[in-house]
């Protein structure tokens, strides 16, 4: 087996490429690491010495008068060693100044000694191994959230938000234990394995060779089961994810589903994907129980013929009794850690799928990133254009916008109206980069969009989204976490610009309250307020706005209006326009039907063009 195993190691393990690409993950600890290896290295060495050191114990125990000269391994079957021979002088000595039960309980001592070392060395490795452990998931899951928030939006149109989820938990876990323990295993286990096989050859070349063929044997009865655990394990992964999925879905969408009395069959949907998990995780883990049972069985199989073929030695005087128990013990010092490898080989596996998977999050493309020599730019001057502009979605079959032309001058408001589906909002997120047009180009006083650093461009923009978008955290914080530096006033005038303070005031802890999940605590006008109190203490020059639809009664509705009206003014405005007291507002209102821009001009040229604008102003007077 273990042969077997070490030709899995270096070949079919993916040990090549991918456990040096792991390796990249250990590199900052490398002090620890070292540690933690010198301390196995110790803990193996008193294993290996403990072998050697059972003999004098059981020598005295099965003591015949001339004990101390009893026969050493290499008697029967190599010639006498100098090492051994001064050994045998020792313990003879020992005997001889101190008595049989003297000699005992010093050799037991010595053992216990041994041990002791053993296992404080293995205790001092695991503590040196703990914080590497923990420290590269911490770094794992750290690295995908960074990437998360770097990768752009169209990489969240493809993912499911729970997948993702099941990733950052479920599956970072799973390198941890599969990957970690296995990298503890490499570390220690060859030593002992190469210490107690010496012992063994040199004790009786032809018994290791006889223990040797039956390991071979059951490691490939064993090896056979661990092909299939990477794919189950992925499949088992990837339904987890479908489950989160639905979690997400049913905790955000309660209120609809509860509504509609839809509880059944939202049930039902997440019951069929918590079976088929179910289903999955259950072939996973009998396959992977397997693995115990057999190996305990064959263990014991093999242990039986080895005591069979062992005392036919010893009965034939080819070796001593003490000796073929020291033998015994050897050998069982090798099944342990061939176990662990044993092992290892259906946790890396497992793991192995797990980390492909945080890596194909880790190793994603950011499509939208800094040009190589992107250029800084810290004030807006004279004006923005989209300059032919065509956009479509990844595996959408049409584009979402054709052949938009259009300027906006500094201190203008444009607002964009137009149908459900129109591409208004596709067109406000190829502003601040969210996505790069497929076709032409947007400038930003005459410079491409894509040669200017992102963190610039989005700096001197404003967002206000249609939902209110809060985290869970206090009021203070919601408004000021793009302006970290701002002071308690310029936080609290922001506020009062946005009609917030009044309200923020009231709760419980003013402005250190926390608002809860997504700002759960507060009313629908509040968190409106609240985001627009966030823009106006950014104040950025050019402002995208995506007025809310959802309805809200009339006094919050005039204080929302009202907050707007402060924040729009001198600023340039990309507005995407449900309320007609806006759109009135504005210096050019564009038209978009089916991703072209269908009319353009003021309110009232609209109107009189007696077009669909016109039309849509009429619908919504109904
Ligand atoms: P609404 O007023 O309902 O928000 P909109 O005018 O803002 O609509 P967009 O969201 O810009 O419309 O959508 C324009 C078109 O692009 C629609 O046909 C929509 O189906 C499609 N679309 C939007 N987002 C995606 C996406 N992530 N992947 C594929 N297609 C998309």
């Amino acid at each position: 087996m273990l042969t077997r195993l070490r030709v899995k190691c270096w070949t079919n393990w993916p040990l090549n490429t991918k456990m040096l690409r792991l390796l990249r993950y250990y590199l900052p600890y490398k002090r620890l690491l070292t540690l933690a290896i010198t301390c196995n290295i110790l803990m193996s060495l008193f294993v290996v010495v403990s072998i050697p050191a059972l003999l004098p114990f059981l020598q005295i125990l099965f003591s015949d008068p001339n004990v101390g000269r009893a026969s050493s391994p290499s008697n029967v079957e190599n010639d006498t060693t100098g090492l051994q021979h001064q050994l045998d002088t020792f313990f003879e000595q020992l005997l001889i100044s101190h008595g049989r039960e003297g000699a005992l309980l010093i050799v037991c001592g010595f053992l216990v000694l041994t041990f002791l070392g053993k296992n404080l060395f293995r205790y001092l490795s695991l503590y040196f191994l703990a914080p590497v452990r923990n420290g590269v998931v911490r770094d794992l899951r750290q690295k995908m959230l960074r990437k998360m928030l770097d990768l752009p939006l169209s990489f969240f149109s493809e993912e499911r938000k729970g997948d993702l989820m099941s990733r950052f938990s479920a599956d970072v876990q799973e390198v941890e234990w599969s990957i970690m323990g296995v990298m503890e295993a490499l570390v220690r286990e060859p030593i002992v394995i190469t210490g107690s096989l010496a012992y063994m050859l040199w004790v009786s070349p032809s018994l290791t060779v006889f223990v040797f063929g039956l390991l071979l044997f059951s490691g490939f009865i064993i090896g056979g089961i661990g092909k299939s655990l990477k794919k189950q394990s992925g499949e088992a992964q990837s339904r987890l994810g479908t489950v989160m999925s639905l979690v997400e879905e049913t905790l955000g969408g309660l209120r609809i589903l509860k509504g509609f009395n839809a509880e059944q069959w939202q049930s039902d949907r997440f019951g069929k994907e918590n079976d088929g998990y179910a289903r999955a995780i259950t072939r996973l883990s009998r396959r992977r129980d397997l693995a115990s049972p057999l190996s305990e069985f064959l263990g014991i199989a093999i242990a039986s013929v080895l005591l069979w073929y062992g005392a036919k030695q010893v009965f034939a005087g080819h070796i001593t009794g003490p000796i073929f128990i020291t033998f015994l013990y050897a050998f069982y010092s090798i099944t342990e850690p061939a176990k662990a490898f044993s092992a290892a080989t259906y946790s890396i596996r497992k793991g192995m799928g797990a980390l492909e998977r945080v890596e194909a999050v880790l190793d994603a493309p950011v499509a939208i990133r800094d040009a190589d020599n992107a250029l800084a730019v810290h004030d807006f001057k004279e004006k923005i254009e989209f300059k032919n502009v065509s956009f479509q979605y990844a595996n959408a079959e049409r584009g979402a916008l054709e052949n938009i032309q259009l300027e906006i001058q500094k201190g203008k408001i444009v607002a964009l109206v137009g149908a459900s589906g129109a591409g208004k909002s596709t067109m406000a997120d190829l502003l601040p980069r969210f996505y790069d047009p497929t076709a032409g180009q947007i400038l930003l006083d005459g410079k491409d969009l894509r040669d200017l650093r992102l963190h610039d461009l989005r700096a001197l923009m404003g967002i206000v989204s249609q939902e209110a978008i809060l985290f869970n955290d206090t009021v203070r914080n919601n408004i000021a976490f793009s302006t970290i530096n701002a002071t308690a006033q310029e936080v609290e005038s922001a506020a009062r610009a946005a009609n917030a303070h009044e309200f923020i005031i009231h709760l419980p802890e003013g402005y250190n309250t926390n608002i809860g999940d997504r700002g759960s605590k507060l009313s629908g006008g509040q968190r409106q307020r609240l985001t627009i109190a966030r823009a106006l203490l950014k104040n950025p020059p050019i402002l995208i706005l995506d007025e809310a639809t959802s309805a809200l009664d009339s006094e919050s509705e005039k204080l929302v209006q009202a907050a707007l009206e402060r924040l729009l003014e001198n600023r340039t405005a990309l507005v995407i326009a449900h309320r007609l007291s806006t759109v009135q507002h504005a210096n050019e209102i564009i038209v978009l039907e089916g991703g072209r821009i269908a009319e353009r001009g003021t309110h009232e040229s609209l109107m009189r063009l007696s077009g669909y604008y016109r039309k849509l102003v009429e619908l919504q007077a109904l």
